[in-house]
């Protein structure tokens, strides 16, 4: 079996640690509170703080979606919406000892752009006038080519914002037409020309490998008008079929699916074509070219990954606002409520809408940064302290990993080879406790069923 195959398996996109799955369904709010005060504290005037709000209105239905969406053609929701937003904002700005100062902005969602030009900037202006900025902020947003006018790029970058994510998937007819994402690749040219125009120094596109209809000739195709368009950062997905979560999957005919070697298949294409133009592996689907901040940072070993995806500034606290959204303390996760029902219930009676979370212990602490290292600096040292927990789980996935030529490794720490960067997943999977004895009880039981 050659190592792509070997590696096709499933592993979390480590964007946390621990993964969403390990988190406890109830958190306590007061808990919470007392260590986002704490941890805001010691990160505000050292580095600042990250900021992530959550816009979850679209107007049509993707079908391959899994994101939190509201799919709505009547834009009076903004409003309420917005409100509810600055709402949660002051109550945690009470949390706060001092004015925050905001490194990294970024609005995701749903559509952000969703939102008129005029709310985005009202809503922005609510928040950051309650805020400092600091002088190496990095202020993002995805962006839908369809709808992202150049009024929506200008309000934006006269709010800081200098890099923007389209999600451009594929540019074949077909397949836009079966994942109900109907893009013509003028619709992305005029959105990548207008944000340059305007003056944005980063354009991301993302793409998903694995779509139904995909082929070998369509993908080139696809990747060869990006690459036309010069897009300076390229994250390359892989479309994960789960229609008993993401029910609009459903409507997909699984027969029009590529099979998992042809799914491999399109990802070494695509792969392929991106490194013969220009762009870098960075890692973990990502690809940039070396004028980019990301390729910057990967390269000079300041690189940083939170539940933005690979990011180019560390701090060591993330506020998620909005429905769905996730904040990082360092030290413990909080998810808000799922629904906008009871997001918005939360808020209108003065409470945070967190609903679920984790607090993390000192071991998970340690673990995080083994899997933060190897996926952002693509290697790790090894503290003394927690030699024998990484003999009981981790040396022996280390072996099978070096013997695959995937990294280097000692007693002291990892390095990740050159062939190993495309298995950084993988790699990151031998320090996941969680996940490892979670697969050690499953092989418990089914033995135990077995005698
Ligand atoms: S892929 Fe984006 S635009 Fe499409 S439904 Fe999902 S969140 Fe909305």
């Amino acid at each position: 079996m050659n190592l792509p195959e070997k590696y096709n398996v499933p592993v979390p996109r480590y964007t946390s640690y621990p993964t969403v799955p390990f988190w406890k369904n109830s958190i306590d709010a007061e808990e919470w509170k007392k260590v986002f005060s704490q941890q805001f504290e010691g990160c505000n005037n050292a580095e600042g703080i990250s900021l992530y709000m959550h816009l979850p209105f679209c107007e049509a239905l993707c079908t391959y979606c899994g994101c939190n969406k509201k799919i709505t053609t009547n834009h009076s929701v903004e409003e309420e919406y917005m409100q509810a937003i600055i709402k949660e904002w002051k109550l945690y700005r009470a949390l706060m000892y001092d004015v925050p100062v905001i490194r990294e902005l970024h609005l995701g969602g749903g559509t952000p752009t969703f939102f008129s030009p005029a709310n985005l900037q009202r809503l922005l202006n609510a928040i950051l006038k309650d805020a400092k900025i600091h002088a190496q902020h990095e202020f993002s947003f995805e962006g839908h080519p369809n709808n992202t006018t150049k009024e929506h790029l200008q309000a934006l970058y006269d709010s800081g914002f200098r890099r923007v994510s389209y999600g451009v998937q594929d540019h074949n007819a077909k397949v836009q037409k079966i994942i109900n994402r109907i893009q013509p690749f003028e619709n992305v040219q005029r959105a990548t020309e207008e944000a340059r125009e305007v003056g944005y120094h980063s354009v991301n596109f993302d793409h998903i490998y694995g779509l139904p209809l995909q082929t070998l000739e369509s993908m080139e195709q696809t990747i060869l008008q990006t690459i036309s368009l010069k897009p300076d950062r390229i994250a390359f997905y892989s479309y994960a079929h789960v229609p008993w979560t993401s029910k609009a999957q459903r409507l997909f005919d699984e027969n029009d699916l590529p099979d998992a070697k042809l799914k491999m298949q399109l990802y070494q294409l695509g792969k392929k074509l991106f490194t013969e133009h220009g762009y870098t592996d960075i890692g973990m689907d990502h690809f940039a070219v070396q004028t980019d901040d990301l390729y910057k940072a990967w390269n000079e070993g300041w690189l940083h990954r939170n539940f933005m995806g690979y990011t180019t500034q560390r701090t060591n606290m993330l506020l998620g606002l909005g429905v769905s959204s996730i904040s990082d303390a360092g030290v413990a996760f909080a998810q808000n409520h799922k629904t906008l029902h009871d997001y918005y219930a939360s808020i209108s009676n003065n409470k945070l809408a967190v609903t679920k979370g984790y607090f993390l212990n000192e071991e998970d602490v340690a673990f995080r940064k083994y899997i933060l290292d190897i996926s952002c600096k693509g290697q790790t040292k090894f503290f003394e302290k927690d030699l024998p927990v990484l003999e009981t789980y981790t040396f022996s996935e280390l072996k099978n990993l070096e013997e695959d030529g995937l990294i280097f490794w000692n007693e002291e720490g990892v390095t990740v080879t050159e062939t190993g960067r495309q298995f950084i997943r993988n790699i990151c999977k031998a320090f996941d406790l969680h996940l490892l004895r979670s697969e050690q009880m499953h092989e418990k039981k089914l033995f135990s069923k077995a005698i």
